[in-house]
């Protein structure tokens, strides 16, 4: 608990085609939660560029995406839909917070080492330092709350250690200039600029797996379009795609405990449950007992019914990239003048002279 406004963050990277597991994990939780909170929801392009520097097609992924949070339901109106380059607080922000945060936390990353492969010095800075650029996008309108899968959880509590770092060794600063509001850290309360953001992961679907490889986990960036359900599939591909999902050739447990040691069936279970909107127990006691021949086109037409009104909009939506861009203008803008109160706080606290 702390005296900050409740304000939600999240963003999602240009790098290819949204899948499933972006809907489940992150967006469809953005639409939920904007009946409560005030919400910002960001296309991340500056992170889009730490794996590959050079994507032909940029412009037309950054429109794409914010497509798919309109076509899912958010309201960019009584919210802010923008993309991050328009706001150069973000990379302002995360210079300050690269001299916050030590190199040996950057190093502990888990997504920094799977993305960085082998060839670990031959990856760009920016991809080691992502994580707090990642801080900077959250803490730069000092949100306190951030819907994201599972595999944001370790860059989530890296950002809460910036904070914490930011705030106590500024602290007699920030309480100098009055800008520090109470934070709660345990039984004591200190007080801080930044507060200290948490994670909203949940549901059954917080980490979707690759339709391949039930070890690796469905992500834009993998080169296998099969690997994963893109929101911009038909009815066919979707079909086509679970149907070649990997499985084993035993039939479903009636219970979760029997998805143990069974990652591909545990995967297409908590898929169904995510879209039905029920519990891996309530699927399995419905479909306990039978085979993937017969569980898998039931899924494939879930799939097509759930995905079908979002990927019609989105194809509506991407027809007209004058009304994307004119969202993304005002976004930014919005965006902007709340960015930039907080880099003149910041600036003030850090002491440089303005
Ligand atoms: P990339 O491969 O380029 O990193 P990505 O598929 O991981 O792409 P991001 O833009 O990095 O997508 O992440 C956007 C949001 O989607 C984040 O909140 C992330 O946690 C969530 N997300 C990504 N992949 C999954 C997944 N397989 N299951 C659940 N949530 C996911
Ligand atoms: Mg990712």
């Amino acid at each position: 608990m702390s005296d900050f406004a409740p304000r939600v963050f999240s963003g999602v990277q240009p790098t290819g085609n949204l899948h499933l597991g972006n809907y489940l994990g992150a967006i469809r939780k953005f639409v939920a939660l904007q009946e409560s909170q005030d919400c910002i929801y960001c296309v991340v392009d500056l992170h889009s560029i730490t794996a590959q520097l050079v994507h032909e097609d940029l412009k037309s992924q950054i429109r794409s995406i914010t497509a798919a949070f309109l076509a899912a339901g958010i309201d960019p109106k009584r919210h802010i839909v923008f993309n991050q380059s328009r706001v150069s607080g973000h990379a302002e922000l995360a210079w300050i917070f690269n001299c916050v945060a030590r190199i040996g936390w950057m190093n502990r990353m888990t997504q920094f080492k799977e993305k960085a492969g082998k060839d670990r010095e031959n990856a760009s800075l920016g991809l080691l330092a992502y994580p707090s650029l990642m801080a900077a996008d959250i803490l730069l309108y000092r949100a306190t709350h951030v819907p994201v899968g599972d595999d944001q959880k370790q860059h989530l509590e890296l950002t809460r250690d910036i904070a914490i770092k930011f705030n106590n060794d500024f602290s007699e600063r920030i309480a100098e200039a009055g800008l520090g509001t109470e934070i709660a850290v345990g039984e004591e309360t200190v007080n801080g600029y930044f507060p200290i953001t948490e994670p909203l992961i949940g549901g059954e679907a917080t980490r979707v797996m690759s339709l391949k490889d039930g070890a690796k986990k469905m992500s834009k960036s993998d080169p296998s379009d099969l690997s994963r359900i893109n929101l911009t599939d038909d009815a066919e591909q979707i079909a086509r795609k679970i149907k070649k999902a990997k499985t084993d050739p035993d039939a479903l447990p009636s219970e979760p405990k029997g998805l143990e040691g069974r990652p591909e069936a545990d995967n297409l279970v908590g898929i169904f449950a995510a879209l039905a909107e029920k519990t891996k127990a309530d699927v399995l006691s419905e479909f306990g007992g039978r085979q993937f021949s017969e569980f898998k086109p039931v899924l494939a037409d879930l799939a097509v019914e759930k995905l079908s009104p979002i990927n019609g909009e989105m194809r509506r939506l991407i027809d007209d990239p004058g009304h994307i861009d004119a969202v993304l203008k005002d976004g930014g803008e919005r965006a902007g003048a709340i960015a930039e109160k907080t880099m003149r706080d910041v600036k003030d606290i850090v002491g440089f002279l303005r």
